[in-house]
């Protein structure tokens, strides 16, 4: 505990003596370094050293971006942020933003930031993700809104895994990525709702940003790329019977009429499959009928959960199956706006990440990827299956690494403009 607490002191000295000397003698940053080589800390500065060919300036702005990341993450977690109730938080990130020179602009609880030299003529670059957390689960063995460390390099708190790393990453990525030569626009964007898809979430925001070209979407998925994601539609149908005593054969039972619909759905494949995402799944998860024992039931309520791809738009999906269940439902959807996300595998976003090892994978599960009608990519450190459980945690690697590869990732890459 002891040698540990002095190992990070020297880290935080080579900040303050770069921060205060302005330029100095990168040998002698270099000879700190090599003194406190032995902690965990130093062994991976060690690795960015080799990688980096002794850039030891570059070393020193993502080591310094990596710890103001951690603690705007610490910050956040003492800051309640459910969905719809993100006002201090979105505060927080505002002035943050605001503290490191650039322009921050608000809509609600969405806080953005546009790097400099934006130029209209150029393809634009969104990096987002979310501020707004669930309710924290039962059985936390910590206060969820008091960030913990623990000596095993985590941070518990809720929302840290989904999706505070990723915020703190891409704001950490954004940082660096305005001072770098670019042929491509940049905007930072933390929106809310987005755990409920809320209206005045991503959706809001949207029209007021420069039209974004492509977007990298962080949400824990262990740093590697979801290219696609799953759409969502949820579908409300009524099947109608006629009413009668159920002693006398008499009615005509809505109950036995939903079976064949239900039947027709769990049975209906669709002709084209996505690539990433496999087929279109359809569940039947809820159904209601009847009032009591002794009547014949006339109606029959069922809710269809459809998890659309990309081989078809949500309309298509929609056409199809209310033809599988012809004249006896009406399958109307709650909405369709949810729709099926992605990337071309021969983007060159995807194309770098490959070239970095990273394995391209379909997500079934649904992000803000869906209100954007332009391509994206899902990429954030922590994993999701952390989410919304008990004790969420976010390990500190797992941030400097998403840092470093965002930043790897978009230095320099070539960003097509959408026609
Ligand atoms: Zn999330």
């Amino acid at each position: 505990m002891e040698k540990s607490r002095f190992q990070v002191a020297k880290l935080v000295q080579c900040r303050q003596i770069r921060k205060s000397a302005g330029i100095i003698d990168s040998l002698d940053l270099y000879d700190i370094f090599i003194i406190s080589a032995s902690s965990r800390h130093c062994k991976k500065i060690s690795k960015l050293i080799f990688f980096n060919t002794l850039d030891l300036h570059y070393i020193c702005i993502m080591d310094e971006l990596y710890y103001d990341a951690l603690d705007l993450l610490k910050k956040m977690v003492s800051i309640p942020s459910f969905s719809r109730q993100e006002n201090e938080v979105a505060d927080l990130i505002e002035n943050e933003i605001t503290k490191y020179g650039f322009k921050a602009c608000r809509h609600g609880n969405n806080v953005w930031s546009i790097a400099p030299y934006f130029d209209e003529s150029m393809p634009t670059l969104l990096l987002n993700s979310h501020i707004d957390t669930v309710k924290p689960a039962d059985g936390w063995d910590t206060n969820p809104f008091v960030p913990f460390e623990t000596e095993d390099e985590r941070i518990y708190g809720l929302g840290t895994n989904d999706a505070g790393a990723s915020v703190v990453s891409l704001l950490a990525a954004f940082r660096y990525l305005a001072d770098c030569d670019r042929d491509y626009n940049l905007v930072f964007l933390a929106s809310c709702e987005e755990e409920v898809s809320g209206r005045n979430g991503i959706e809001s925001v949207l029209p007021l940003l420069p039209k974004a070209d492509v977007a990298i979407v962080g949400e824990p998925t262990c740093m590697e790329p979801a290219v696609a994601e799953k759409g969502l539609m949820v579908l409300d149908g009524i099947v109608t019977g006629i009413a009668g005593h159920a002693a006398r054969n008499e009615g005509e039972n809505a109950i036995y009429n939903a079976m064949d619909v239900i039947t027709a759905l769990r049975e209906l494949t669709f002709e084209r499959e996505s690539e990433m995402l496999g087929p279109v799944k359809i569940s039947v998860t809820q159904i209601e009928a009847g009032k009591q024992h002794n009547v014949i039931p006339d109606r029959c309520k069922i809710v269809v959960d459809v998890r659309t791809t990309d081989a078809y738009s949500n309309i298509e999906t929609l056409e199809l199956i209310n033809k599988c269940v012809g004249e006896k439902c009406t399958l109307v959807p709650r909405s369709t706006r949810l729709e099926p996300s992605g990337i071309e595998e021969s983007h060159p976003l995807v194309k770098r990440l490959k070239i970095l090892g990273k394995k391209p994978f379909g997500s079934p599960t649904l992000s803000d990827q869906a209100l954007m009608p332009f391509p994206s990519v899902k990429i954030g450190p922590g994993d999701s299956a952390r989410s919304h459980t008990a004790n969420e945690y976010i390990c500190l690697h797992e941030v400097r690494e998403a840092i470093q590869t965002y930043v790897t990732l978009l230095d320099g890459c070539h960003i097509p403009k959408n026609e």
